[in-house]
């Protein structure tokens, strides 16, 4: 069984930034339910929901299950994993890191190159998703989207942080105006 995580910050902590009406719903309604169809699939597969939730989806496609479940685990588990991590990236005041950021200027030459990089994929990201930065198996960073609740860990990369660009995560406040959203959302991302 997984459980819900518990926010570092309260709900009006991004403010105003991301609002806390769509914090609430976003955690309260969005992510409880993806953590309780997720429990609800692993009912019928125990070892599978004893594993470190990473591995579960390092080993998704290997996974002896139905796939029908395989699919309900990439969508509902995907949507556990990926919002736990979002809400790990994000803080009131910033937490620099600055070997990554040291990273980041190797690998996109700045850090202002690399989010601007970031954003355009965040941006164009057609349909639901998300932006994410990873290391991949080489420990080599990249920046992609994937689509729906998909996880970096299926394609054997390790998710540094991730961006939803669901409507659920900005729609309240910022409706059409995903662009506005992203750039925002740069200041309320603790690392950098
Ligand atoms: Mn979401």
């Amino acid at each position: 069984m997984f459980e819900l995580p518990k926010l570092d910050y309260p709900y009006d902590a991004l403010e105003p930034h991301i609002d806390a009406h769509t914090m609430e719903i976003h955690h309260l309604k969005h992510h409880q339910g993806y953590t309780d169809k997720f429990n609800a699939v692993l009912e019928k597969y125990p070892i599978i929901g004893s594993m470190p939730l990473e591995n579960i989806f390092q080993k998704l496609n290997d996974l002896e299950i139905a796939e029908p479940d395989r699919q309900a685990i990439r969508n509902n588990g995907g949507g556990y994993i990926n919002h736990k991590i979002f809400w790990q990236s994000m803080a009131p005041e910033k937490q620099i890191d600055h070997e990554l950021i040291k990273e980041i200027e190797t690998s996109f030459g700045s850090v202002e190159n690399f989010k601007q990089q970031f954003s355009d994929i965040a941006k164009n990201q057609f349909g639901s998703g998300w932006a994410w930065l990873v290391r991949d198996q080489n420990n080599a960073l990249k920046i992609y989207s994937l689509l729906n609740q998909d996880s970096p860990y299926t394609l054997g990369h390790t998710p540094i942080f991730n961006l939803d660009v669901w409507e659920h995560a900005y729609y309240l406040k910022y409706q059409n105006k995903r662009p506005d959203y992203v750039e925002a959302w740069w200041n309320v991302l603790k690392f950098l």
